[in-house]
Formats: structure tokens, C-alpha cells, sequence
């Protein structure tokens, strides 16, 4: 793998850091290795996994892609991480991302943009877009992203990749940077349906440090991969078939549907009548959220502090003026506003209540069918700076993803065909909360 990243990385940009010891720990994972009998041997043992540069491995370098924290060491490792340490897992560098987990295409990045594997002049999507380059590009076996209106899915369909945003308090988000902590979620970016089952399946359950995680059993979603779905209704929400979405995109999904049709799952058409509304939701929410989180950056903390200031408050706002870029002031200041007095009424509590609207349409559907179908992204790979001007343009290509964050509710995004210019398509597989199982044993299917 560190060969390949070698290979790969002067075109790719898919890497912030790599870590410069993970040979040095392979090879004494080879000395462990003579003393373990073959059942004790964890089952992750000596993999190289790769992740999102916003989650703590511990004395690696941790930036979320900002100045703001370019030389910031993790202090200690996110439950995650902990938990496939455990299994024997090497963590063998660090993925590129949108600056703090806010973008569609991995370019607010101070680190540089990272290319998409299958057309180097086009975006890998984002804002987990390093993690899903690399295991496209196979400069990964598996990564772990970070999705708070699309992130870890929206990549993986511009990347031809899979990829789970688990149920809200599935997984642990201790040692994640919180973006939007009421929308976050880690999860696995892999190959393939079963690495990812299985990998979920090793990250997943209550954790004493992330009060939002859920007490509930974890199962092994590997032994259910192959549970029959005959007789399974899957829902189609009418609008998400709008315009705006690219044709071939659309006869991608509808092939895959009648796919899924003979195979015995029973279609119907749905409707969620709150989707118009979700973008502009979330754009009122995560900001908040965001702006309250990023309050922590001050300069005192952490790594970046402005060079010249004349009093600590002078300190303050020139560390965040020059330590942040763009996008990350812009939601802090739109966050900053819809809290303040006199408009948190009238918009953070009105999104607030829309948010439950969003909800209740899919509890509604819920009670007619097992799993929703839809496309991840309206588009396949765009090109990179087609989209850097105008930010209500980006933020359309969450349009799909994002309404799932807002409900709590898992999303599978999975390959499902190319289109014409060879770009890979995605499908997204919406389930019940906590029944990741049955996205994953349709997945497997449509593999
Ligand atoms: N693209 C969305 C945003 O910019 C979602 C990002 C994410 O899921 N982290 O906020």
C-alpha cells in the first residue's frame, strides 16, 4: 500500500499525511505474528487502513484540512480508532477533506484539491473525497469518513466506491471533530458491500464518551449479508426524480431498480413531500451548529495563533481571520446569525420544526415499505472549479444525501453502472433507523 500511495499520490493528492512509522509497526505486527496461534490472530491484524483527516489517530497529525490546525499531533485516538487498533489494524496516513468537513469536492482544502481517480480534471466529490479517491484508486483498502449531510456518501458514487452513513448513534463520534453534532456520523468507505458490513460492524455500539450513542446490540452485519429479500418493498420517493438530475444518471437508477424487481423486491412509489425543504433546512442548522463548535479555535488551544496582535481579542480575530478559509467563515458567520437574538425565532427554531416535518415523511413511508431508493448525487463527477463560485450550486449536490442526516436514518451508497463519459454512477439505499442490515443484504445483492 505505502508503494502504491507513492505511485498514486503526485496525481491524486489523496493523502495530507502519510505515516512514516506504519512499516516500522507492520513489522513488528510480523514478529508478533510468530507467537499467536491461529485463532488469536485479531482480525484485522496488519491491515492498513487510511483516515479522514478529522478524526484522532493519536500522535499523527491531525488538520481537518485547515491552517487552523496544520500542525496540530492528535493526543489521543477517537473510539473508532481504538476499536480497530484493537482488532490489529495499521492506520497508515490521513485523507484529504474539505476544510472542516464543509464541502462537495474536497477544494476548500488549505492542503491542496484532490483528483478524481477516474478523470484527474474532475472533483472525487466530498467532503470525504481523499478517503474515497484512495480506496478507488486502490492507494486505500478502507477508510473511514465522516458524513453530516452527504459526505461519506456523495464521494463514494463520484468514485465508483461503497459507503455507509450509519444510523445517528450507531457509531461512537469521540474523537471526530465535531462539524454539526446533532448531523455527524464515521463510517467505513470500502471496496465493496461485505469489507464495509464487516468494518461497521467493528466500529459500532455505545461508547461511555459520546453520550448520543445508542445502547443497543451490535450485530454482525457480515452473517446477514445473505438474508433473502423477495418479498421486500423498496420505496420510490417521487421527488427525488426532479429535474436537475442528469438523465443517464436517472436510467442508471431505474435499471438498477428493475434489477432489484427481479429479484422479487416489490416497488411503489412514495412520497416525501418535505424533501424541497431539506437543503435549506440543513443550511440553517449545521451552520448553527457549526459556528457554536468552531468557537473553540481561538488561537489559546490549538495550533494556529496569529503572529502580530495588540490585545488578546486582537489575538482572537486574527487568528480565525487568517486561520480559516472561506467556506468555514462563511457557515460561521450564517451560523452566527440565525442564533442571534431576533432571528433565532424565525429561523433556527422554524428549521427546527421542519426538520420534524422531514422526519415524519419518512416515518410515514417507513410504514409502507422496507428501504427507499434514490440517487446519491444529481450528477456524476463535476469538473474541478465548475462549482467555486457559487456556493447555493454546491450546496445542491447535497440535495439527495441530505435530508437522511436531518432524519437520523441510514444511507448506503453504492456503484451502480457509469455513464457515457466512463464516470461512475451511485445509488443510495435508505433504511429504517438501526436497520443497517437490510441495506447491506440488498447492496450484496446488486453487487
Ligand atoms: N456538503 C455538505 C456540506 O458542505 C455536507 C458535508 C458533510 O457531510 N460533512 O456541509
Amino acid at each position: 500500500i505505502l508503494k502504491r500511495i507513492e505511485e498514486t499520490e503526485e496525481k491524486l493528492n489523496a493523502y495530507i499525511t502519510v505515516n512514516e512509522k506504519a512499516e516500522e509497526e507492520a513489522k513488528k505486527k510480523d514478529e508478533e505474528l510468530t507467537k499467536l496461534s491461529e485463532d488469536e490472530i485479531p482480525v484485522l491484524f496488519g491491515i492498513p487502513m487510511s483516515i479522514k483527516d478529522n478524526i484522532n489517530v493519536v500522535g499523527q497529525k491531525m488538520t481537518c484540512a485547515s491552517k487552523m490546525l496544520k500542525d496540530f499531533i492528535a493526543p489521543y485516538d477517537a473510539t473508532v480508532i481504538k476499536k480497530l487498533r484493537e482488532k490489529g489494524a495499521i492506520f497508515i496516513g490521513k485523507n484529504n477533506l474539505d476544510e472542516f468537513a464543509m464541502g462537495s469536492s474536497t477544494e476548500t482544502s488549505y492542503f491542496g484539491v484532490t483528483h478524481n481517480p477516474w478523470d484527474l480534471e474532475r472533483v472525487p466529490g466530498g467532503s470525504s473525497g481523499g478517503s474515497a479517491a484512495a480506496v478507488a484508486a486502490r492507494s486505500a483498502i478502507a477508510s473511514l469518513g465522516s458524513d453530516t449531510g452527504g459526505s461519506i456518501r456523495q464521494p463514494c458514487s463520484l468514485c465508483g466506491v461503497v459507503g455507509i452513513k450509519p444510523t445517528y448513534g450507531r457509531v461512537s463520534r469521540y474523537g471526530l471533530t465535531a462539524f454539526a453534532s446533532s448531523l455527524d456520523q464515521i463510517g467505513p468507505i470500502t471496496k465493496n458491500v461485505e469489507d464495509n458490513a464487516f468494518l461497521l460492524s467493528l466500529i459500532s455500539g455505545l461508547d461511555a464518551k459520546d453520550a448520543t450513542s445508542a445502547k443497543l446490540p451490535v450485530p454482525d452485519y457480515t452473517k446477514t449479508l445473505d438474508n433473502n429479500i423477495k418479498g421486500l418493498k423498496a420505496g420510490l420517493p417521487k421527488e427525488y426524480f426532479i429535474e436537475g438530475i442528469e438523465p443517464e444518471v436517472k436510467e442508471k437508477i431505474m435499471e438498477t431498480v428493475k434489477h432489484l424487481e427481479s429479484l422479487g423486491v416489490e416497488i411503489e412509489e412514495i412520497s416525501l413531500p418535505h424533501t424541497s425543504y431539506a437543503v435549506e433546512t440543513y443550511y440553517i442548522i449545521a451552520p448553527a451548529e457549526a459556528s457554536s463548535n468552531l468557537g473553540r479555535f481561538d488561537g489559546v488551544r490549538y495550533t494556529y495563533r496569529a503572529e502580530n496582535y495588540t490585545d488578546l481579542v486582537d489575538m482572537y480575530c486574527k487568528t480565525r481571520a487568517e486561520g480559516f478559509g472561506n467556506e468555514v467563515k462563511r457557515r460561521i458567520m450564517i451560523g452566527t446569525y440565525t442564533l442571534s437574538a431576533g432571528y433565532y425565532d424565525a429561523y433556527y427554531l422554524k428549521a427546527q420544526k421542519v426538520r420534524t416535518l422531514i422526519y415524519q415523511d419518512f416515518q410515514k413511508a417507513f410504514e409502507k415499505v422496507d428501504f427507499i431508493v434514490t440517487p446519491v448525487s444529481p450528477t456524476t463527477a463535476f469538473k474541478i472549479g465548475e462549482k467555486t463560485d457559487d456556493p447555493i450550486k454546491m450546496y445542491l449536490s447535497d440535495i439527495f444525501t441530505i435530508a437522511l442526516n436531518l432524519a437520523g436514518l441510514p444511507g448506503l451508497s453504492m456503484p451502480c453502472g457509469f455513464d457515457s463519459k466512463g464516470l461512475p454512477v451511485g445509488i443510495q439505499l435508505i433504511g429504517k433507523a438501526f436497520d443497517e442490515e437490510t441495506l447491506y443484504a440488498v447492496g450484496y445483492k446488486l453487487e
